[in-house]
């Protein structure tokens, strides 16, 4: 990642007070960020997944050749180093949560349509945005966007609990199904406006945004735990940048990141469509 802005808030609600701003130099989350996304328990998950081979110009190898090379050539040499986001990327069968058409696209380094117009992120998107989480085994999470459910089912590898939201009832009555049949007994699907958190299931630990704020939503802030972490990509329709937001007492630190490209995040502290 490029340059990073910090500012520290007072207020877990309020935005914008004592600010602290310190330029530094990231190259991590960066490089393919921009134009790309328009949008713990190793054992747990069993996979029913299958076997194809693909010669034919689209990634070659069996899927579990491709997964692999995936997180060689997409994550670790782009820099993602946390073991255990390797290791969940290199455990979940993402072909599981994607549509047949695309089954040879699975690991393409790239998002992928998933109905209701709508995408999943690029493999490296995911990744990065998770290893911005520092999750921790006990942690307890939020995800808002499920998507697929593929991003909850590596976070579901890495927590003790997921709680993931999705506005569109049609995907997260077919996340909750994929992510059932692959046993992930911890990830929890729910339909509803994430925007405005789930204040029935708060506080978290750890709350990632798959999807383009305009702000960051004050609901999300305060149903964080105190020293609580948020990654939320804030910014315009066209474009965003990931914001990793630290709790710390009644103050937040904000780290900004570069730019990158995400379906919005619509809903009450969304947009408005
Ligand atoms: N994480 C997903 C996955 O692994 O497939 C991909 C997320 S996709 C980039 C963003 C998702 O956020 C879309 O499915 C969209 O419908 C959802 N979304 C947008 N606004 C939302 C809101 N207010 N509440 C819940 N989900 C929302």
């Amino acid at each position: 990642m490029g340059n990073k802005t910090e500012s520290r808030r007072d207020g877990a609600g309020s935005h914008g007070t004592r600010k602290l701003q310190i330029r530094l130099n990231m190259s991590r989350l960066a490089a393919t960020l921009l134009g790309r996304d328009s949008e713990a328990r190793s054992t747990r998950l069993s996979s029913n997944m299958f076997t194809h081979i693909f010669n034919d110009g689209h990634a070659a190898g069996t899927l579990e050749e491709q997964r692999a090379r995936m997180v060689e050539e997409q994550l670790r040499s782009r820099g993602i180093r946390d073991p255990r986001v390797l290791a969940a990327m290199s455990k979940v069968p993402r072909e599981e949560f994607i549509a047949s058409d695309d089954l040879r696209d699975a690991y393409g380094d790239h998002p992928l349509p998933i109905g209701a117009g709508q995408t999943v992120s690029q493999p490296y998107i995911v990744a990065a945005m998770v290893e911005a989480l520092e999750m921790q085994p006990p942690d307890r999470v939020l995800e808002v966007g499920t998507g697929t459910g593929y991003e909850a089912a590596i976070l579901g590898e890495l927590a003790a609990e997921v709680w993931t939201i999705e506005r569109h009832e049609e995907l997260a009555n077919k996340a909750r199904e994929i992510l059932a049949r692959l046993g992930c007994p911890n990830v929890h699907v729910v339909h509803g406006d994430g925007s405005l958190g789930l204040p029935e299931q708060a506080p978290f630990d750890k709350i990632l945004v798959a999807a383009g704020a305009p702000r960051i939503p004050d609901s999300l802030v305060a149903q964080l735990v105190d020293g609580g972490r948020l990654v939320v990509p804030v910014g315009n329709r066209a474009e965003q940048q990931v914001h990793i937001l630290r709790k710390l007492g009644s103050e937040t630190v904000v780290t900004t990141h570069e730019l990158c490209r995400f379906v919005p995040l619509v809903g009450q502290e969304g947009w408005e469509s």
